[in-house]
């Protein structure tokens, strides 16, 4: 139980082992959301269905 094996955990998996400072790590600059939980991650890696997240220059979300 000594390594840290968080680098292979989904941003949800972290978030539910409660690693907010791991998932703060992979959300600084998201460019990727999951199509399951909705998290947002830099890495489409970091989760389970990765979807692009819309580049946008103002607040329209919905893009
Ligand atoms: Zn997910």
């Amino acid at each position: 139980m000594s390594e840290n094996q968080t680098d292979q955990r989904k941003m949800c998996e972290l978030h539910a082992a409660g690693l907010m400072e791991e998932v703060d790590q992979r959300c600084t600059n998201p460019e990727f959301v999951c199509g399951k939980c909705r998290r947002k991650a830099n890495r489409a890696e970091y989760l389970h269905n990765p979807l692009p997240l819309k580049k946008s220059t103002g607040d329209n979300f919905w893009g």
